[in-house]
């Protein structure tokens, strides 16, 4: 087998991945860069594209295939997730006025491409999908082909969530001949979970004591229902007082629909429940008019660039009473939460806004740490691993503490290297 790089390598962004047999040739993701348009620079003609998860930098480049036919390979939530973020993609570059070359139908084309299934057999290959933990539906992906093996991570973790299982390395193939790994957190111990969220309610719980307003800025997909299932228990359990805790975004909400009809993708505790994202303590709104302050407000965009949170956060930063609750780790170096937190101000329409509000960022991550990445190196033993979807000092600090366990190499994008 030959593994060819041709892009999420050396940064995050625009993954995608090619595994090529004497007698066909898949596609491990792809992806766009975030903040890029969709490109023709990957090949076509594959005899099947997996997407490992919903995210557009893992799936947002199949507008560029939908009129090929593909087969494309993938969980159920993530072809249903997938392609409402591509119709949202079109409707955003329409709205914006960009001469775009893809419409509704391309999207549609995507979804009627999609094989929902965990295994599959090409000639001359066959191919298994594993839980990933991450984000609902996300999958790890083994190739067998010629006796030998590859394992492919997308993005994942080891460690559960409120409403999400981590990945079992136990039930993961082992001493694989190539392990192909994400490195976002490659050179980074995050804190434990439970302390992240003590200090998640802390800072609701001290904003709830001053009557100030939080804002939390989440994505659309996974990270905003898991956000409001965690207020929601915090409160029904009276961790939290009771607030007013609103959720705005018409995508997230329709999101949050997949998530309680395929609830076989989450914890046990969440399947036993009935409708386990209707929520007793958070309330849907279309608008930010309808929020009756003080509130707790989960919102889009994710970086705070657009929609209900770049309105919010300009209304609410001025205050000092307030606060803006970051989840995410990375921010793209001109989003304005990322201004908001390194140069305590902001930019609407010309006029510079001093940040006044507390601007917290609590990494709620659904990556590995360093110590997750270690430890399912350490459970699986594969014989060389490749480092990709990571800085490259992110990947080159992981690539030398696994060094004495496997053979470790962080590729160059468009590199092929047989197995
Ligand atoms: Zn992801």
């Amino acid at each position: 087998m030959k593994i060819h790089f041709l892009g999420g390598v050396r940064e995050i962004g625009g993954s995608c991945i090619a595994i090529e047999t004497d007698y066909g040739k898949v596609a491990l993701d792809y992806g766009i860069k975030v903040g890029e348009k969709v490109t023709d620079q990957f090949p076509k003609d594959f005899d099947a594209v997996i997407i490992s998860h919903a995210h557009l930098d893992h799936s947002g480049n199949l507008l560029s295939l939908s009129r090929v036919n593909p087969v494309i390979v993938g969980s159920r939530i993530t072809c249903d997730v997938t392609t409402d973020l591509l119709h949202d993609m079109i409707k955003i570059q329409n709205m914006n006025g960009n001469h775009f070359p893809y419409n509704n139908q391309d999207a549609d084309n995507i979804k009627k491409s999609w094989w929902i299934r965990d295994s599959i057999a090409l000639p001359g290959m066959s191919i298994q999908l594993y839980p990933a933990g991450h984000v609902a539906g996300a999958k790890m992906t083994s190739i067998n082909a010629g006796g030998k093996e590859i394992l492919y991570t997308g993005d994942f973790c080891l460690h559960d969530t409120e409403i999400l299982e981590g990945s079992k390395p136990e039930n993961l193939p082992k001493k694989p001949d190539a392990l192909i790994i994400e490195s976002t957190y490659g050179g980074k111990v995050r804190l434990q979970r439970d302390e992240l969220v003590n200090q998640l309610f802390r800072q609701i719980r001290n904003t709830i004591e001053r009557k100030g307003n939080v804002l939390i800025p989440a994505f659309a997909f996974h990270r905003s229902q898991e956000m409001a299932k965690r207020i929601d228990q915090a409160m029904e359990s009276g961790i939290l007082p009771n607030y007013n805790v609103y959720t705005i975004s018409p995508l997230a909400h329709k999101i949050t629909g997949y998530f309680n009809g395929y609830k076989q993708f989450f914890t046990q505790e969440i399947q036993q429940q009935k409708q386990p994202f209707n929520y007793q303590h958070v309330k849907q709104l279309h608008r930010t008019g309808q929020i009756r302050e003080p509130a707790i407000v989960i919102c889009t965009s994710g970086f705070g660039h657009a929609g209900a949170s770049f309105h919010l956060l300009t209304e609410w930063a001025a205050d000092e009473d307030n606060s803006v609750v970051i989840n995410s780790g990375y921010l793209p170096p001109e989003s304005p939460l990322k201004i908001a937190k390194e140069k305590g101000e902001l930019i609407k329409n010309g006029y510079t806004i001093p940040v006044q509000a507390e601007v917290k960022q609590i990494e709620l991550s659904g990556h590995a740490d360093q110590g997750e990445l270690i430890q399912l190196i350490r459970a699986l033993k594969p014989k060389r691993t490749f480092l990709v979807h990571g800085e490259v000092e992110q990947a080159q600090l992981l690539s030398e503490k696994i060094s004495g366990i496997t053979e470790a190499y962080v590729p160059e994008k468009n590199e092929k290297i047989s197995v």
